[in-house]
């Protein structure tokens, strides 16, 4: 311990002096709650490595934090008593170019003894990488980023959830239109600078369906820097809008009613280096564990919205025929299916891969992988099958007709996700009771907070928020 101790405080001064030298004063470390929220600590440049050594304390409470900042409490958590260490993780540590003079490092939190806390989201998600990696099988994620601009109000407080404040688009082109990009080409431009110069390769920047709406992708990459690329993302996008005089939301329901952002996951199966979703002969050229892994991942929808979709905002975008994967079946290249299955172009050998469109920003973006691998690692253990795929969307097909196709609506609300994630020992056994309790007791506590509330007073009130 003590010896690792040393080796982090040597390597973090070295980085330390570099991002010193190229005018860095402050670290951000960041860690997401179960609520979704990136909460922070930061240090100076020059306490990094004390911060390496020693991590930097927080307290075990914020897992119990919800959306609108108030606090509920677990079995295991809640009240003001304890401490936990942030250490930094000194290899995505990463210069900040949309804050200038700022940099960045996702955290891992451990006990004052250096034990790992048992409710840290980012440790849950490696945990289940490596439970992958022990059966034989690699993940590629990436997540989607959507969001919507708007111009900043002046002489607002920018974290001001005002129902009634006018919302001010910096674009009217249409969806999807180059007119979206020509009005505001110097703010894209910046975005996919900031990105690039930050080590994020981007795949695709593009105006998507809502007013102000434009979405990025970015290179896959291992499920847990998969998250935290989608942090680092998120903050780029927030920072260089404040920059340009806008405000970004990554909001599920930005306006009660209309199209919302998601963040949907991609995700690619490999085994020895070769991708499990271009088996020749096999249908779909899914390999056997491709399919049982899928299939898990399918069966386990309804309990994993309570994790990708863990906000009564984010029930107010989960609309049939909104591209949202509201119903609980897959296809191919379907994108109404909560699960879609991406074939790519056939001489791509990285273009199969699978789709979950249904989550969103709301989510902690750790809990998301970590749960969706263990879901789909449960499917392998079961060697659950794939159902028929479905085509063309489930949202107009008569209820006699779904029924026929075995398709059935996801979770509508927050509490029938949550009363799913409650009863799924297979996401029981892999997050642990700490972790799977604090997750209940937020879920619980939002569905509380917003019981009886307007859709458009949700969407107001968590507009600002993620
Ligand atoms: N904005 C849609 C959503 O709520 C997704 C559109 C798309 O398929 O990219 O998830
Ligand atoms: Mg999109």
């Amino acid at each position: 311990m003590a010896s690792r101790a040393a080796e982090q405080r040597e390597e973090a001064r070295q980085s330390a002096a570099r991002l010193e030298a190229e005018g860095v004063r402050n670290v951000a470390l960041t860690w997401v709650d179960n609520a979704g929220v990136a909460r922070v600590k930061t240090v100076p440049a020059q306490r990094l490595p004390e911060a390496a050594a020693r991590g930097v304390g927080m307290s075990p409470v914020f897992d119990v934090f919800t959306s609108d900042d108030a606090i509920t409490e677990s079995d295991h958590l809640g009240g003001p008593d304890g401490d936990l260490r942030l250490f930094p993780a000194l290899d995505r540590l990463t210069a900040l170019a949309g804050q200038p003079g700022w940099a960045w490092a996702p955290a891992d939190r451990y006990d004052q003894l250096g034990a790992p806390h048992p409710a840290c989201q980012r440790q849950f998600a490696r945990r289940m990488t490596e439970r992958a990696a022990e059966a034989g099988l690699e993940l590629r994620m990436g997540f989607e980023t959507e969001w919507i601009v708007t111009r900043a109000p002046e002489g607002h407080h920018p974290a001001a959830a005002d129902a009634y404040e006018t919302l001010d688009y910096p674009c009217a082109g249409p969806a999807y239109g180059m007119t979206r990009v020509v009005e505001l080409s110097d703010y894209l431009r910046d975005v996919t600078e900031a990105l690039t110069v930050q080590g994020i390769e981007v795949l695709q920047l593009h105006p998507e369906y809502a007013p102000g709406q434009f979405e990025v992708t970015t290179a896959p990459g291992d499920p847990v820097r998969a998250a935290d690329d989608v942090v680092l993302v998120r903050e780029t996008v927030r920072a260089i809008s404040a920059r340009h005089g806008l405000r970004a939301s990554f909001a599920p329901s930005f306006v009660a009613g209309q199209v919302g952002n998601g963040c949907h996951l991609h995700l690619g199966l490999y085994r020895d280096g070769t991708s499990l979703h271009r088996t020749p002969e096999a249908a779909w050229g899914l390999a056997p564990d491709a399919v049982s892994f899928l299939g898990g991942v399918l069966n386990a929808l309804p309990a994993l919205l309570a994790i990708g979709c863990p906000s009564p905002a984010s029930y107010l975008r989960l609309q049939p025929s909104r591209w949202a994967g509201v119903y609980q079946c897959w296809g191919v290249e379907n994108r109404e299916a909560a699960l879609r299955l991406i074939t790519g172009a056939p001489d791509d050998p990285d273009g199969g891969h699978a789709e979950v469109k249904t989550f969103d920003a709301a989510a902690n973006p750790y809990l998301a992988v970590g749960a969706v691998i263990a879901a789909g690692l449960h499917g392998i253990e079961c060697a659950t099958q794939l159902p028929e795929p479905q085509t063309g969307d489930p949202g107009v097909l008569g209820v006699r007709e779904r029924a026929r196709r075995g398709i059935v609506r996801l979770p509508a609300t927050l509490t029938e996700a949550t009363d799913r994630l409650e009863k799924s020992a297979p996401l029981y056994e892999a997050m642990g009771g700490v972790l799977h309790g604090a997750v209940l007791a937020v879920r619980r506590a939002e569905e509380a907070h917003f019981a009886g509330s307007e859709a458009e007073d949700i969407a107001a009130a968590t507009r600002w928020r993620w």
